[in-house]
């Protein structure tokens, strides 16, 4: 693309085009960088430059840009049949095999799938589901969820509210009631006076004390993210999870554990859930279900849910045009199937996460880095002003959202959640591109500093 159209585009994205999660003004004092086509782990814009994406779009294009199967996958579904619903007694084979599929992939005890168009979908879904459970079972007043702080669960009024991000709660307002947070297990943020381990208990004895604040008999569900994404990246300590199936253990509520991020092999696992030996009664799925080439989402139905829907009978008044778009789902199918076949997530598990691991680790060593992480191929950094006690920026100085600028100029996708970076890049990357990232990433700190 020629550099007339560039501002051709702009100017008119300028005039006509409002961003998700975008300061409007800011944009349209500064313009957007126009990307134009990908291939691989890497996206040009219409400058030409190459940036390698280490985002993955956000989080969602797990085979990589360009596959040809997956084209092929949607033009030969749009071709029979590009669209269907499956409302009422209608459906069809690309939703049918999907399902199976995703069941088959799942932990055990869940045999279901109920098909959304996104993660937000399929959390008002999972909202939905819980409070009609509990109704069925006669016990109409357990309908409380309880989530956690900086969750995030979507951008729908139901997702919002589930999510813990207070600045969309004070936009967004009023929530749905009847959603309740408790701590989050973010160690180096909140829990640095104390060992990762016992502050691991501690979050998860806030969820035992909210529940008993208020009242088991009220409480339908607790929902989490394995590893919180959007949040900042946030790996629990191993103490975490299993201090919290001990309390859901001790307490008649459901476990739904938000996938969207996690699923589909971010951790090393099909979903995150098996990483942590996690059964949840419900689990949304999104973005990498389809690598990001068409939008679909879902919730994925454990037994004991899907059976009291089912033999309850009666119409479940919930669903939408798009849940299971058959292009889509065609898509979805093409992509675990590509998935299973290249061994990737034995890739993520065996290969590239353990060598993420090592590499980004040496970040650690920056002097404003105070901590690096990762699990799979999801990692973050923590940015300090001082290496010594983990003194933060002045929030003035805007440290993360310098760094990620840096990072674009020099040719990588990162993300900032205030002063904590962020990477989750293509799970199809090889050793030599994570050299090219942490490169990457090392010259912008550098810069930062
Ligand atoms: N849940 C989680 C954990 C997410 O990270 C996201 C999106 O980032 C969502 C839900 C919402 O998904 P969508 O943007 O497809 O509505």
């Amino acid at each position: 693309m020629n550099q007339p159209q560039t501002g051709e585009l702009q100017a008119l994205d300028r005039a006509h085009h409002l961003h998700p999660f975008t300061d409007f003004k800011a944009l349209g004092e500064e313009g957007s960088r126009i990307i134009t086509h990908a291939e691989g782990i890497y996206i040009y814009d219409s400058e030409g430059q190459r940036i390698l994406d280490g985002m993955a779009g956000l989080w969602c294009v797990n085979l990589g840009y360009g596959r040809q199967e997956l084209v092929d996958a949607a033009t030969e579904q749009m071709r029979q049949l590009p669209y269907y619903n499956n409302f009422f007694k209608t459906t069809h084979e690309p939703a049918v095999r999907l399902a199976e599929k995703l069941c088959q992939l799942a932990p055990s005890d869940i045999n279901r799938v109920f098909f959304t168009g996104s993660g937000s979908e399929a959390n008002d879904t999972v909202l939905r589901m819980v409070r009609r459970y509990w109704a069925i079972k006669g016990r109409p007043r357990k309908r409380v969820v309880i989530a956690r702080e900086n969750a995030y669960h979507g951008s729908t009024i139901a997702g919002m509210s589930l999510g813990g991000m207070a600045p969309m709660h004070a936009q967004g307002g009023p929530c749905v009631p009847g959603i309740e947070h408790i701590r989050q297990p973010y160690w180096f943020g909140e829990g640095r006076d104390q060992s990762p381990t016992a502050f691991g208990q501690e979050c998860a004895a806030a969820l035992e004390a909210k529940i008993l604040e208020l009242g088991e008999d009220n409480v339908a569900a607790f929902i989490a993210e394995p590893v919180q994404g959007a949040g900042g990246a946030i790996i629990p300590p191993d103490s975490y999870w299993p201090a919290i199936k001990a309390v859901l253990a001790r307490h008649d509520i459901l476990l739904v554990v938000d996938e969207v991020i996690c699923g589909f092999g971010r951790l090393g696992e099909w979903f995150g859930s098996q990483h942590y030996a996690l059964q949840p009664d419900l689990m949304p799925i999104a973005k990498g279900l389809s690598s990001g080439y068409l939008p679909i989402g879902g919730v994925l139905v454990g037994d004991r849910v899907a059976e009291a829907l089912i033999e309850e009978g009666g119409e479940f008044f919930h669903g939408f045009t798009y849940s299971g778009h058959p292009t889509c789902a065609a898509v979805a199918l093409r992509n675990l199937e590509l998935m299973e076949r290249e061994g990737v997530i034995q890739h993520v598990r065996e290969d590239v996460g353990p060598y993420l691991a090592k590499r980004w680790s040496e970040l650690a060593e920056h002097p404003i880095v105070g901590e690096a992480r990762s699990l799979g191929l999801i990692g973050s950094l923590e940015l300090v002003a001082d290496k010594a006690n983990g003194e933060r920026f002045d929030k003035s100085l805007a440290a993360g959202n310098l760094c990620r600028d840096l990072c674009f100029q020099h040719g990588l996708v990162i993300r900032s959640v205030g002063d904590t970076m962020i990477v989750s890049p293509p799970l199809v990357m090889t050793r030599e591109q994570i050299d090219e990232l942490v490169a990457l990433a090392r010259q912008a700190l550098d810069d930062t500093a």
